[in-house]
């Protein structure tokens, strides 16, 4: 309130101003990189990175299969081709083995995208050796793993670009928008001039690159700034979560728990399970819905999406597997003890009867 105030006092209501130059700054030491560029979405903050590598009418890029749309979206924004990775049972992320043959059927492939899914860290090491080897741009869609860290580095700065979001659902939020993250400082001052309408410095409005309406307003800058403070706080809090539903849960058959490896430091932005006995994700949401408590599936993957069919998909059943058997337990900060019981007692019940 503190932040949106001086806002206010100072008159700067504007996609300009202190929050804004402050948040950039501030989130680009915490997860240490060079520079950043605060967007009014953490999809506008992909479509820009895609721009940023290069990627053009007609490119492929590659993406995690098992994903939300907003990562394989804005690849047809750029008119590009999305060609689809499957998971990894092992990290539920990119899996290298399936990469490194779509790079074997894709030689021209322009860049890949990789997703930080639920706060788990991909396997990155690997990953950026292959794509390093290729000599392609990687770009981190960390829109859900703020706050995660692989072998130290916070993810998203370990590839070319980085994505946050801070939609309404994300560890920290401003309500609506995203971060795009680089060491190029040239690239993200790029950024900022096709997000503020490619504006030429002339004395009249003149235009030489297509521009974009996609700059953060300083006042939603003023709410990301202060949740900056309180990350540390929510990842703890996501941790306590995740550790409470598996000591309560992890014993019943068939149940197995989204995987932490050791190099992997997880947000825990949603605790996630996959069930593979015979009580189903649906059953389970219909027993919390009956007690009204919301929960969700995983993320559908996007070469079973109709949207998406058309596009090309390299791997076997991981993703299809991780869909049909997976589902996210609500997950928030704001439960208490008493809460996540009344989550765990109604599940429990499922397995007793
Ligand atoms: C939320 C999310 C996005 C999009 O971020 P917005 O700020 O909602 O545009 C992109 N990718 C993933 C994996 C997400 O979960």
């Amino acid at each position: 309130m503190q932040f949106i105030q001086e806002a206010f006092k100072t008159n700067w209501i504007s996609p300009l101003g202190e929050n804004i130059n402050q948040f950039e700054k501030q989130l680009a030491m915490k997860v240490g990189i060079k520079s950043a560029a605060a967007l009014s979405s953490g999809t506008a903050a992909i479509h820009m990175a895609l721009k940023a590598a290069g990627v053009e009418k007609g490119d492929i890029v590659f993406c995690p299969t098992l994903t939300f749309a907003a990562t394989a979206n804005p690849i047809i924004y750029q008119d590009a081709v999305p060609v689809f990775i499957d998971s990894d049972e092992k990290t539920w992320n990119m899996d290298p083995v399936a990469l490194e043959e779509a790079f074997r059927k894709y030689p021209q492939v322009k860049a890949v995208v990789v997703v930080h899914l639920y706060g788990l860290a991909a396997e990155m090491d690997t990953i950026m050796n292959i794509c390093k080897k290729h000599g392609v741009s990687v770009i981190e869609d960390a829109a859900e793993s703020l706050g995660t860290f692989y072998k130290g580095k916070h993810t998203g700065t370990i590839g070319d670009y980085g994505v946050y979001s801070f939609n309404g659902n994300k560890i920290i939020t401003t309500s609506g928008g995203g971060m795009l993250v680089s060491n190029n400082e040239e690239r993200i001052a790029k950024v900022k001039f096709w997000s503020t309408q490619s504006r030429d410095p002339a004395k009249h409005y003149q235009h030489s690159e297509l521009g974009f309406n996609y700059r953060m307003s300083n006042i939603v800058a003023g709410i990301g700034r202060g949740q900056l403070k309180v990350l540390e706080e929510r990842v703890k809090k996501k941790k306590y979560i995740f550790e409470f539903y598996k000591r309560e849960l992890g014993y019943l058959e068939g149940i197995e728990f989204m995987p932490i490896n050791e190099w992997n430091e997880p947000n825990y932005w949603l605790t996630a399970m996959t069930l593979n006995g015979k009580i189903k994700p649906l059953d389970v949401m219909e027993a919390l819905e009956q007690k009204n408590i919301e929960s969700r599936p995983v993320w559908k993957p996007m070469h079973m999406q109709p949207y998406f069919r058309s596009y090309d998909f390299i791997g076997t059943d991981v993703s299809e597997n991780l869909f049909a058997n997976g589902i996210c337990l609500p997950s928030d900060t704001k439960m208490r003890d008493e809460d996540l019981g009344r989550v765990v007692d109604t599940v429990k019940k499922l397995w007793w009867t």
